[in-house]
């Protein structure tokens, strides 16, 4: 007789007890955006050690750096947990990497207050090459949007727990958030599946009280403000501008680099984030979206495809299931669905 094979865990919609992964989180996120920042108030004078990967995007010792911080904040707490990172150890081995493997070195020690090795680094950046295919694990995002990293633009550092196939905590830093009214820029995010959402400021030691983070209210009249990407090969802005259109909207888009377009979202400061495929085969990464959908989902939004498919998180490292973004702040969800569709089918 042939067993029967067991169904995927679904983990149910009523909230879960995740305090510890969630602390842990917001520590490691914490640690990784001083790093980020390191680099980035050094661009001018040391640059920021940018490589191209093999799909023709930039790395920089930001990107390792960060990822290597979380991997080893994670291992400390969670040790049997696996991580999904979007980088890789290859571009910092051999003896041309030498000088680059230094200064990752010295920012992960700096970011950890202690001093750690190159293997400690390497070994770190290893941990996250796992592939999405267990009952549990996390996935990183160590700079989402460097190209507006190096641009001086929005970036995010992105974080999340995934456990059957469900993102069940999140932590976003978004160490450049200049939307809100606050004298210096900067948010970090957190969420906790059926627990809603949070803010608190970079700046200020200790930390900021955490404010509860709640999407706008659409009345059916006001105008909706849109976010997108800045670059138009992750997005079709031309597409993105017809779909304005059709809503009756007069506001251009709004362009972020970064999850940053969720947290946007997921606070008030915009309604709508379109992100619409430019090619039929691209499948968005999990690391690109995990953290971000599961804060505005607590945040009270709605995040779907292009289709209104809810993100499968269960099939890995990419969105198999579904093509391209839609999150709104959920009362104007369907309506924007459906002028997507329209747009999309001419
Ligand atoms: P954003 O800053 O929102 O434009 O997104 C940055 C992310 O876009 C990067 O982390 C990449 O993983 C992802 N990306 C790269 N190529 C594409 C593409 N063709 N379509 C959509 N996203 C992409
Ligand atoms: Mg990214």
């Amino acid at each position: 007789m042939v067993a029967a094979k067991a169904a995927p865990m679904r983990i149910p919609m009523q909230a879960l007890d995740r305090k510890l992964e969630l602390d842990t989180a917001l520590e490691a996120v914490r640690r990784a955006a001083i790093a980020a920042m390191t680099v980035r108030a050094d661009l001018g004078a040391r640059g920021a050690g940018t490589i191209t990967k093999q799909d023709n995007s930039p790395v920089t010792v930001a990107d390792f750096a960060a990822q290597a911080v979380v991997a080893a904040t994670l291992e400390a707490a969670f040790p049997n947990d696996s991580l999904v990172g979007e980088e890789d150890a290859v571009g910092l081995r051999g003896d041309a990497a030498s000088a680059l493997r230094a200064r990752v070195t010295e920012i992960v020690s700096s970011s950890l207050a202690r001093r750690v090795g190159h293997e400690e680094v390497l070994a770190w950046l290893d941990r996250g090459q796992a592939r999405g295919d267990t009952e549990r694990y996390w996935v990183v995002d160590p700079i989402d949007g460097t190209k507006g990293f190096l641009r001086g633009g929005q970036f995010a550092i992105a974080l999340a727990l995934i456990e059957g196939g469900e993102v069940t905590a999140a932590v976003l830093a978004c160490p450049a958030y200049d939307l809100a009214p606050q004298a210096i820029p900067g948010l970090l995010f957190g969420a906790m599946r059926g627990s809603g959402a949070f803010e608190v400021s970079f700046a200020g030691s200790p930390p900021s009280p955490r404010r509860p983070v709640r999407v706008a209210v659409w009345r059916g009249q006001s105008l909706l403000r849109v976010c997108e990407s800045v670059e138009s090969g992750h997005t079709d802005q031309a597409m993105a501008s017809a779909i304005v259109q059709r809503l009756g909207l007069v506001e251009p888009p709004l362009r972020l680099d970064s999850q940053a377009k969720y947290a946007a979202v997921a606070r008030g400061d915009a309604d709508v984030y379109l992100r619409l495929p430019t090619r039929a085969d691209y499948r968005e990464k999990v690391w690109d979206h995990a953290a971000g959908a599961l804060l505005l989902a607590e945040a009270g939004g709605t995040v779907t495809d292009v289709d209104g498919r809810p993100l499968d998180f269960a099939r890995g490292t990419t969105l198999q299931g579904n093509r391209g973004v839609v999150a709104t702040t959920g009362t104007c969800h369907d309506r924007v669905v459906a002028v997507v569709q329209q747009v999309l089918s001419k």
